[in-house]
């Protein structure tokens, strides 16, 4: 068929290119080791940060959310999904978030990529004369989210306040609003926050942070990088995940009250789809309770001690270690081949880390993305360092 020849030569196409994506199917529960084809691998590309995914705690309270609640939400939240396990949830969070956030609320969401699409159109929604300013590296989900919205987009280039500063003073817009992920999930950076903060209070603009691999990984309590940073502002729209560091699945925006109103009343995206199952809400409090605890604090210190690790054990001459000091660690390579080739070295060595090729990344930046969890142990970092040591060498 005509229509089927035409997606055929398509993916021909990246083939040719060497982008072809491939799926490998998990055996085995998310931890550092699993299994894939029967075999085990050290597995160093998950977003499990704090290696809560496997976390018998969690399968214990996800184990009892079923029972109290079943499996499945039955509705969206307007009509009959919405569960006291939601609320309860929501407010946890809220609670956690209050210290950053003036008259905080929460609100739940089954994925950060849905939450991402509803925090823009619905911030977007107050005013017709609305624009958008995305930072360049910024998610898909934020980007399709500028999309949905429908209004004036800029993209600054990345972590360029000067030139925000020339766009948010050129704009008339009504209603600005300035959106960024905090930790790039392809560099490992953090946003400079603080100062982007200061410039929208100047601009009177929104700050949207996506905090999704900062969110349990980065403060003394877990509350990610507006802890970090030690900000508090009735500008600040916050959006966490909740299947990284969190262990179990969907996400979350924090915001004054009045911004969450506004999202359960206007945003397509949390009102025409299904609850996710109360369950997870469920699981997600005791989720909340290690993050917060003194077990999260001593992940956090573990992680920060493997980073370490890393950086002290990799000799690189003709590869580059970013410079980056989250659970994030990226070794550009620059081709999409020759990345491709030592990802598959690692996997044949039984080391699971992820190509990164463009579209994902910019042509030329091709890289080894490895993720660290506190689940790993230092042994297993010391056999990752020595195993790209030694294939640079050859
Ligand atoms: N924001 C960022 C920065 C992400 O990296 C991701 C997921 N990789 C998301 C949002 C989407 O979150 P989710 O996976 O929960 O849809």
């Amino acid at each position: 068929m005509e229509l089927l020849a035409k997606l055929d030569a398509q993916l021909q196409g990246l083939h040719d290119k060497n982008q072809i994506r491939k799926r490998r199917s998990v055996e085995s529960a998310c931890a550092p080791r699993v299994m894939v084809d029967g075999r085990e691998l050290l597995a160093f590309c998950s977003n499990d940060y704090l290696g809560l995914a496997a976390h018998p705690r969690l399968a214990e309270a996800m184990q009892q959310g079923v029972q109290l609640y079943g499996t499945g939400s039955g509705a969206s939240h307007l009509i009959s999904g919405h569960s006291r396990a939601h609320t309860l949830l929501e407010q946890r969070l809220a609670q956690f978030l209050a210290p950053h956030l003036e008259q905080a609320a929460a609100l739940y969401f089954c994925t950060g990529y849905m939450a991402n699409l509803a925090v823009l159109s619905g911030l977007a929604g107050a005013d017709k004369d609305t624009e958008i300013f995305s930072e360049a590296l910024n998610h898909a989900s934020l980007i399709d989210g500028a999309r949905l919205a429908r209004t004036a987009l800029s993209v600054y280039p990345h972590a360029d306040l000067a030139a925000l500063e020339g766009m948010l003073a050129a704009s008339s817009a009504a209603n600005k609003i300035v959106v960024t992920d905090a930790v790039f999930s392809m560099d490992g950076d953090l946003a400079p926050l603080p100062a982007l903060l200061a410039l929208c209070e100047r601009h009177r603009a929104w700050l949207v942070v996506d905090d999704a691999h900062g969110f349990g990984t980065l403060g003394e309590n877990g509350r990610g990088a507006l802890e970090h940073f030690a900000l508090r502002s009735p500008y600040l729209v916050y959006v966490g995940t909740l299947g990284k560091a969190a262990g179990v699945g969907g996400a979350f925006v924090a915001a004054h009250r009045t911004v969450v109103e506004t999202l359960v009343q206007r945003a397509r995206p949390y009102i025409f789809t299904t609850a996710a199952p109360p369950a997870l809400a469920h699981a997600l409090q005791a989720s909340l309770d290690i993050i917060s605890g003194d077990e999260g604090r001593a992940r956090r210190a573990h992680l920060q001690a493997l980073v370490a690790q890393l950086h002290d054990g990799l000799r690189l001459k003709r590869w580059r270690l970013l410079p980056s000091h989250t659970a994030i660690q990226p070794i550009i390579i620059g081709e999409n081949d020759e990345t491709m080739r030592l990802s598959a070295a690692l996997y044949e060595q039984g080391i699971w880390v992820g190509g990164i090729r463009p579209p994902t990344v910019p042509a030329g930046t091709a890289r080894l993305r490895i993720t660290l969890s506190a689940g790993h142990t230092a042994d297993d970092v010391r056999r990752l360092v020595t195993a790209i040591n030694e294939l640079e060498r050859t």
